[in-house]
Formats: C-alpha cells, structure tokens, sequence
C-alpha cells in the first residue's frame, strides 16, 4: 500500500494527460534505493516481483492517479510551446513523517500524448547513469531530484541501434519548472498561470502565501534557490548540460540527469554533451544560463506582479539584477570554505583557479589534496605535485599558507573543515560508463553496487579504493554524453 495524497491532479485538466503508463513486457528490478524509502515514508514490505510490476506501471496501486504534466520550454534558447511529459508519468503524490509532498514518477513509461513522435521509452544505460549521479548528488549535499528504481522492461528501444530498455522510478519535491509557467503565458492563459502560481507558492514557499507581493516575492525565492543550487554544481565541477526551461525546477531541485558529467581537469569552457554545439551550458556559463531562465520565469509572472506593465518589468529586473550578486556570495562562501578560510579571500581563490586552468589540473583531487601541506615545511605533497607545476603552485601555497596562518585556527580544525568540504569520490565519468557496461554485458551488477557505496560517502578516505578517485589516465579528452532519448 502506498498512501497517495495527490494535489496536482486536482487541478483543471489543461494541466495534465491522465493516462496510465503503458504495460510492459517483462518487468524486472534490478535497483532499489531502501534509505531513499524509508525516508519518503513509504511503507511497502519488500517483494521483488510486486516491485517490479508497480516501478514499471504494469500495475497501478490503489490511490494512485497517474497523469502526464504538461509543460513548455526554451531549449538551447528557442520556444517550444508544447513539451511535456513525453515519456513520465507521475503515479501520484506521498507526504512522508515530517509532512514532505513528494513526487512519485516513472520516468520511460510509454507515450503519452505529449510524445511528439517519440516513444516515450528510455534505454536502460541513461537510465542508471540518471540513478547513479542523482545519488551521488544528493550525498554532495547538492539539492537533487531522487532515484528510488530501475526496472528493466524486457523490450528494446531503438535508438541508433537496438537497446535495452528501462525505467526509472524519480522522486522529486515537485515537477514545476519553469517551463510549467511558459505554457500559460505562452496561451496567455491568465486563470491557470495564477492557478499554478499559487499552487507553487502553497507547495514550495507557503510562508509567502499572504504576502501582498507574493508573486514577486515567488520569483525571488526561485531565483535564491538558483543562484544557490549552480553554486553549488560550480563548487563539484558538476555540468548540467542541458539546462533549458523546461529542465529548470521550481524547487531548486537539480533536475534531468541526461547530458550532464563531472569535470576531470578544470576548464570553465568544458562541454560533454553532443548536442552542444556552441558551449552553451559550458561549466563556467552556468550561472549565466540560470539567470537566463529565470528572467524567462519573470516574463511570465509579469501580469501577475503589476497590472502595469511598465512598473511590473522594473520590479522583474531588479529581482533579476540580484541574481549575479547572489550567486556570487554563495559561490565564495564556498569556495574559501573549500581552501580552509573563514573570510573570503577572492584574490587567492581566482589565483589557484588560474593556475588550476592553465595546468589542466583535476578539480576534484586539487581541492582534495591541498590541506595535505597544512603543518608541512617544505610544501611538497606526492599528490598535488601530480596535477600542479612546481614553480605556480609553489609561490601561491606560501600565500595561501600566510593566510591560514592570520586566522590563527588550529591545524587539525582546518583540514578536517577541508576534507568536509571536498570530496574524494565523484561519479567519473569512466567508473559510471564501466558500471553501464558492465550491466549491459555481461549482467554484473557488482560495479554498480561498489560505486553506489562509494558515492554514498563522497567525503570519506578509502584507502583500498584509492583508485576510485582518480581521473582517467587517458583524461578522456574527448568524451561525450548524450541526452539519453
Ligand atoms: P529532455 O531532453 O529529457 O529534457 O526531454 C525534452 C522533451 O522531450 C520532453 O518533453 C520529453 O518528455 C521529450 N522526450 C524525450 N525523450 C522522449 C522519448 N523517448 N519519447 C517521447 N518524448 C521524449
Ligand atoms: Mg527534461
């Protein structure tokens, strides 16, 4: 039993398909996330085969009321006037102990009638890589959709060549995005753009319920949990890939794992994905792009702000003028915590950024091992001289190291506040394409089970899996992710 409570479902029906998913042949689950369960409040006795028929939608339980949502969306820039869950379904909505609303969505569940010609399936490779980061996000500590299944379907899909297919079970606080207020404002369809509105507000943000300026006291909120949420991707090396409108979540929530990898060497030009032609959603233009999106929230929110025109865009450009500032500060307060600083120091962390571009050097390991020579007299460290020049790193360590010392802290307080604060274990890129492989293959779903408890701890040591933070030898120049359509 699963205690559905669902809210968006009562909404008028422009906003959703009802449909069921569409059965599949040969159900079966080959990943389960138990804490993830546990903490979402939902109280099912384990059972293999009822989990593979209720995480594929071959069977709909009691309560739930399965819809497809409709949305639009600005990709790479352009409008799409009509997106949509064109292969999700949300089964229903659950509120676990602490009175959380959470999603619950199959995500490669068949067509639905926002499909466009596609198939509404999802092979099972992007699928697992979808599991896996997510995860691995969330124990960053980085604010992140949730990966509760994966059931293998016992069908192919045909993409450039036959694969196997799979579904993913995704949890999020909502599945508002910004492309959720493009729809109406693109049908200016004011009743159901203040309808989602306040929908939105009561669902994320209800202590602004009564304000008088609630609508763009809601715009400032979402675009807080923004500048929040890509500092804290710029603070991983971690690339969106594809952050269109649509991909943009109201929540603040990191959504839509499809062409999005960790950086090995750092370059804020870096892009993986295929469909990035002209960089985009490069790493070092993130911020940029979020404060795109959410002026494209603005736009749409305009009528609702101030039935003046005029007054209504200045009140938007102020919110979004703020953005910079505040990503800025967010960004900082990070960054000098990740060098072992209580105050900002910008000069030494853009110095150590410069160094770090121009020695092609590994973001992760550089972060990780520089509290190595905190208490050391000679600077040198086995680690960092692997990715760092010398002569470069040496002059700025002493600089750093003067700036430690003015904070008067103890030694052993910094480096634990450090290794807090950079992580030894991402998902690389060549660990997560050897899992796929390996599933796909050879059916070996131990890599899989190793990475995932690795990832679960990003933070801590492991000494007989030292190799598992380390960037690939060949440093995968070329490597390349796709949207996992
Ligand atoms: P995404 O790139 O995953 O953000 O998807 C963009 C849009 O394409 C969304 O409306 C998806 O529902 C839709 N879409 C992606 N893949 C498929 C598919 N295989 N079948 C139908 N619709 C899809
Ligand atoms: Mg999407």
């Amino acid at each position: 039993m699963i205690n559905f409570d669902n809210s968006y479902s009562k909404l008028p029906d422009i906003f959703f398909e009802r449909i069921n998913p569409v059965a599949v042949k040969e159900p079966s689950l080959i990943q389960f996330n138990d804490p993830l369960a546990k903490e979402i409040g939902l109280n099912l006795e384990k059972n293999e085969n009822l989990f593979s028929v209720i995480f594929s939608g071959n069977k709909i339980l009691k309560g739930s009321e399965p819809i497809a949502l409709a949305y639009a969306g600005h990709q790479f820039g352009h409008f799409v006037p009509q997106l949509g869950d064109g292969r999700a379904v949300l089964l229903g909505e659950i509120i676990n102990n602490n009175g959380r609303r959470f999603d619950i969505q199959l995500k490669g569940s068949g067509q639905t009638c926002y499909s466009r010609g596609g198939d509404g399936r999802a092979p099972l490779g992007p699928v697992i890589r979808e599991y896996i980061i997510s995860e691995a996000m969330h124990a960053l500590n980085i604010p992140t959709t949730r990966s509760l299944a994966i059931v293998t379907t016992g069908e192919m899909v045909s993409r450039e060549t036959l694969l196997p297919g799979g579904i993913l079970t995704r949890v999020a606080s909502s599945h508002l995005r910004v492309g959720t207020f493009e729809y109406f404002a693109a049908f200016k369809d004011l009743e159901n753009l203040k309808l989602l509105t306040n929908y939105a507000i009561s669902r994320h943000f209800p202590n602004i319920k009564n304000d008088d300026f609630r609508y763009q006291n809601f715009l400032k909120l979402v675009c807080e949990n923004q500048a929040s949420l890509i500092a804290k991707w710029m603070h991983v090396g971690f690339i969106h890939g594809v952050m269109n409108t649509d991909n943009t979540s109201i929540s603040g929530e990191t959504i839509d794992y499809g062409p999005c990898a960790f950086m090995d060497n750092y370059n804020p030009n870096t892009v993986f994905s295929s469909i990035d032609l002209h960089g985009r959603y490069a790493y070092g233009n993130q911020p940029n792009i979020a404060q795109w999106n959410i002026a494209c929230l603005g736009q749409c929110l305009l009528p609702l702000i101030n039935p003046e025109r005029n007054k209504a865009i200045e009140i938007v450009e102020e919110i979004l003028d703020g953005f910079e500032n505040k990503f800025r500060q967010y960004w900082l307060n990070s960054m000098y915590k990740k060098i072992g600083l209580l105050k900002n120091n910008y000069d030494l962390i853009e110095e150590l950024l410069q160094i770090m571009n121009q020695d092609k050097s590994d973001f992760t390991l550089t972060f990780r091992y520089l509290s190595d020579v905190i208490g050391k007299e000679n600077n040198s460290s086995n680690f960092l001289n692997q990715f760092l020049s010398k002569n470069k790193i040496d002059a700025w360590l002493v600089k750093w190291k003067e700036s430690i010392k003015k904070e008067n802290r103890p030694e052993k307080e910094i480096k634990k506040s450090m290794l807090k604060m950079n992580p030894a274990f991402i998902p690389r890129n060549h660990r997560v394409e050897k899992v796929i492989y390996e599933i796909l293959n050879n059916y070996d779903y131990s890599y899989l089970d190793h990475l995932l408890q690795l990832l679960d701890k990003p933070f801590d040591h492991k000494q007989h899996d030292i190799e598992y933070m380390n960037p690939p030898d060949d440093q995968n120049q070329n490597y390349q992710t796709f949207c996992g359509t």
